[in-house]
């Protein structure tokens, strides 16, 4: 590896980054993380952390997951590549496939589609949404419902179901035939409902409104997540999901969960449609399926999509990954499914959410720079900073960034988005390691 002068020296200048400018990084050069172990991180200049952000949601097992790392070099020692397309498979992918029928029959869940990480897999479910229809006869059901706030991946069919116009504008015009529901975000709503339930009955009727407007027969699909992630850790009241999928069922309309967050145990349940009690008719999943140690992703599809396909000698899938089934992504995956269940990291994603989650409520009562703390199901928990309590006003960027910058010195690397600093750390989290994620938070907002 090149000297610590000759990364720094070259860091954000030959690469871009996803998600900033350039310029941004340029003028606040990105951590350089080169080392880590258990739920911590180490920088260049040796700096260790609690990683409260999980990598990016996704290493749910820890840095030092050895039996992932160990699947993951065993694999690319016998078979490092070969591909699922007609007339090929590998091992791996078909226990991989048969393994995942199991953990995801509770959801109603028994096939899986693989890809390369948490876009595809959206890509994938609104693709195979679209054919479903076209498979039985109803080719004008073409459209995609979504919430307002819910992240969705940056392929032009995710960014089309996208409810943030970051990840929009400068990418327009994007799928035609995507529209978008409120989302049942009780701190700002535009029915000022403070009620989570009362919300998710509007947010309800809304969605009911938009498909009579649309005309049912001219959608195919709504794709959600469970609890919202990326755009701020937004948890509906329990009764929100089901509502959802009577009407989805009342009207033809499939139901897709975005889990690519929510799958494998971070809400304290194995998915989120199990959390709340429904079965959807496909579940996207990547990100912690190999611990972030491998791009890999699994799109789950339930009865219809099964009885659709299967029944159906012309339904011929014309989509796919070079990568879909990789050997050494699947190996990893096995890894992780087992290791997850032998951890039973439910349960502890359970308990140290509700610590870190009340830890938080315990910031806000002393930092009037805390608007809103939301979190309650596992280990996703967010604190939404304002610079001004009374009027709900945003904070600035550079205050949000001060925030993060102290509580990075002061042990924890957490993330910041929007006005939004995340928390989504690995599920084998211990006691110490939350309170060190809320000392340091606590040393990050009194800097302000
Ligand atoms: C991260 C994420 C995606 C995109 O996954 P990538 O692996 O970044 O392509 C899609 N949906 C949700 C809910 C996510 O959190």
């Amino acid at each position: 590896m090149k000297d610590s002068n000759f990364l720094k020296e070259n860091n954000a200048r030959f690469m871009w980054h996803p998600m900033t400018s350039p310029q941004d990084s340029k003028d606040n050069p990105p951590k350089i993380i080169t080392g880590s172990s258990g739920v911590r991180i180490t920088d260049i200049d040796g700096h260790s952390v609690v990683d409260a952000v999980g990598g990016l949601w996704n290493v749910n097992l820890g840095y030092s997951c050895q039996p992932v790392k160990d699947a993951i070099t065993a694999q690319l020692e016998t078979l490092p590549y070969y591909s699922t397309f007609r007339g090929a498979s590998n091992d791996a992918a078909i226990e991989l496939s048969y393994e995942l029928g199991q953990f995801f029959a509770p959801d109603g869940l028994s096939r899986a589609f693989f890809t390369s990480g948490g876009s595809d897999s959206v890509e994938t479910a609104l693709r195979l949404a679209r054919q479903f229809h076209k498979l039985r006869g109803e080719a004008g059901r073409v459209k995609f419902l979504s919430l307002k706030k819910g992240y969705h991946g940056t392929h032009i069919g995710g960014a089309s179901v996208n409810g943030n116009a970051n990840f929009r504008t400068a990418y327009e015009p994007l799928l035609p035939g995507c529209y978008h529901i409120p989302a049942p975000y009780t701190y700002r709503n535009l029915f000022n409902e403070t009620d989570p339930e009362r919300l998710a009955q509007l947010c309800a009727a809304a969605l009911e409104d938009e498909i009579a407007f649309q005309g049912a027969n001219t959608i195919a699909a709504m794709i959600m997540e469970p609890i919202l992630g990326a755009g701020g850790v937004i948890p509906p009241h329990k009764s929100f999901a089901p509502m959802v999928r009577e009407i989805c069922d009342r009207h033809g309309i499939l139901l897709i969960t975005d889990e690519v967050i929510t799958a494998y145990g971070r809400t304290g349940a194995w998915s989120g449609a199990r959390l709340w009690g429904i079965q959807p008719d496909m579940m996207c999943t990547a990100k912690a399926i190999t611990n972030g140690f491998f791009p890999f992703g699994a799109v789950m599809l339930g009865e219809k999509m099964v009885a659709a396909f299967e029944d159906n000698p012309s339904a011929k899938i014309g989509h796919g990954y070079t990568y879909s089934g990789h050997p050494v992504g699947a190996a990893a995956a096995l890894a992780c499914l087992e290791e997850m269940q032998r951890l039973n990291v439910v349960e502890n994603a359970a308990v140290r959410g509700t610590q870190l989650f009340e830890g938080c409520l315990a910031l806000k009562e002393r930092y009037d720079v805390i608007g809103d703390v939301r979190g309650g199901h596992g280990l996703m928990t967010a604190i939404e900073l304002v610079g001004d309590r009374a009027t709900k006003a945003p904070i600035d960027a550079v205050s949000a960034g001060k925030v993060q910058e102290v509580a990075y010195q002061s042990g924890a690397m957490v993330r910041v988005s929007g006005a939004n600093l995340i928390l989504s750390p690995p599920l084998v989290l211990t006691e110490e390691d939350a309170t060190t994620i809320l000392s340091a938070l606590d040393a990050g907002l009194a800097a302000l």
